[in-house]
């Protein structure tokens, strides 16, 4: 009922035609990503929040009877809680100020230019990329123009870690560095991501809050003893833009990826310990590429999916939404019917009991079906010379007509200038084509 009131078509279209033509997930895989987003949100809670004892204790032991739904959503999604990460509230007052200076440049000129004019006793340059499926940090350090030191730091695959995590430990893996350089009053240390810093200046509870509390703790011990007239700056260099810093940076992080990460003892004491926790973000964005995955399965067995795979092989996907964001509703209603079927033609309405004969009412004999409308009706003359006119030969190919979001236009077009459905869709406006 939703997807009819979101498409404005039959009420008698498949359920499953109209998913794919919205991009909207069947209900229960929908239902399925609801639960283990939810259960995933459980696994991240902290200590200090009520239910957090019970998730602990129904993850522990499975119960055979009297199940809970803690225990169910636990055990049916298999989630071992000490490998994810905690999302907690933060410790931090709220009206405590950074130990370090934040700057972004208002353009990407600019940011090249301040990194040219940087006259930091050190320049630290972090990244984090994601390549062959996994996340990887780098960082090197530059004292004056010489190189003094390069760290990298492997996260694991991209289905547990994301590249925002990356670029976090890029940070931390920079810090280590810093801290280890003795004779520095000033230290310059940059990134290619604004998210990052714009996050450090808030101490919200988000993805990767531990991390971006550790860089706060690194940089407070940083500063802690220094006179006022030391500082530390972090702020944002343009990306793949011939900063060299940068490219070295990225090629660090690329380096983590393929050849792994450096030495323990090069890294900073969290990094030390084994492998991070997994990030929320990645895991669920990886049971949504599964729940994706299991859609295109389903709809590979529909017995609709070969007639709509010849005019559209790319559903399930966004690929029609995106055709037809500038369409209004009733002009992608008009696409969806005509590449469904179920549309008020005589030939559907008959076979549905709406209509006496399935005839066309301008040729007898002739039955009104969807290629009979496009193609033969000589009453829609005049709008078919005009689609041809515009399309060409190709205005012949049931399958170009409504696949090609290019033709989209034309077609509608046609169909208002044929005027058959006006009494349904009389508000469809002209377009410009
Ligand atoms: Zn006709």
């Amino acid at each position: 009922m939703a997807l009819t009131a979101i498409t404005g078509v039959l009420h008698t279209s498949a359920t499953d035609m109209l998913e794919v033509h919205t991009n909207l997930l069947p209900t229960e895989l929908l239902f399925h990503k609801i639960c283990h987003r939810a259960t995933v949100r459980l696994s991240a809670l902290p200590e200090t929040h009520p239910l957090h004892k019970p998730v602990r204790q129904s993850a522990r032991r499975n119960l055979k009877r009297h199940r809970s739904t803690l225990h169910q959503l636990l055990h049916v999604f298999c989630i071992h809680l000490p490998d994810y990460e905690v999302i907690g509230m933060s410790d931090c007052p709220p009206n405590k100020g950074n130990s370090f200076i934040m700057e972004i440049a208002s353009s990407r000129a600019d940011s090249k230019e301040d990194d040219a004019m940087d006259m930091a006793d050190i320049c630290a340059y972090s990244d984090g990329s994601g390549l062959d499926g996994k996340a990887g940090a780098g960082t090197i350090v530059f004292r004056g123009s010489c190189l003094v030191g390069s760290v990298r730091y492997c996260l694991g695959p991209l289905t547990c870690h994301t590249t925002y995590e990356a670029e976090v430990v890029g940070v931390l893996l920079a810090l280590e560095l810093i801290h280890r350089e003795r004779r520095s009053t000033t230290v310059s240390l940059k990134l290619d991501n604004q998210a990052i810093i714009c996050t450090l200046n808030n101490h919200r509870a988000g993805p990767a809050s531990s991390l971006l509390g550790l860089i706060h703790d690194m940089c407070d011990d940083w500063a802690k003893g220094r006179s006022r007239r030391v500082w530390l700056k972090i702020s944002w260099v343009t990306g793949h833009s011939g900063v060299q810093g940068n490219e070295l940076a990225d090629a660090e992080a690329w380096k983590a990826v393929t050849e792994g990460s450096s030495p323990s003892a090069d890294l900073p004491s969290v990094l030390q310990c084994g492998e991070l926790p997994f990030s929320l973000t990645a895991i669920r964005g990886a049971f949504k590429k599964e729940m994706q995955g299991r859609w295109k399965a389903m709809w590979a067995e529909s017995p609709r999916q070969g007639r709509l795979s010849k005019i559209d092989a790319k559903l399930p996907s966004h690929s029609f939404i995106m055709a037809t964001e500038k369409l209004t509703r009733a002009q992608a209603s008009v696409l969806i019917q005509l590449r469904t079927g179920h549309i008020p033609l005589n030939k559907f309405l008959h076979k549905i009991g709406k209509a006496s004969s399935s005839s066309c009412s301008a040729c007898p004999g002739a039955e009104e079906s969807i290629h009979h409308f496009l193609f033969d009706c000589p009453s829609h003359a005049r709008a078919r010379h005009n689609l041809a006119r515009k399309l060409g030969c190709k205005s012949k190919s049931l399958e170009y007509l409504l696949g090609d979001r290019r033709t989209f236009l034309p077609v509608l077009k046609y169909v208002r200038e044929s005027g058959r459905f006006k009494e349904v869709y009389c508000d469809m406006p002209p377009q410009q084509t």
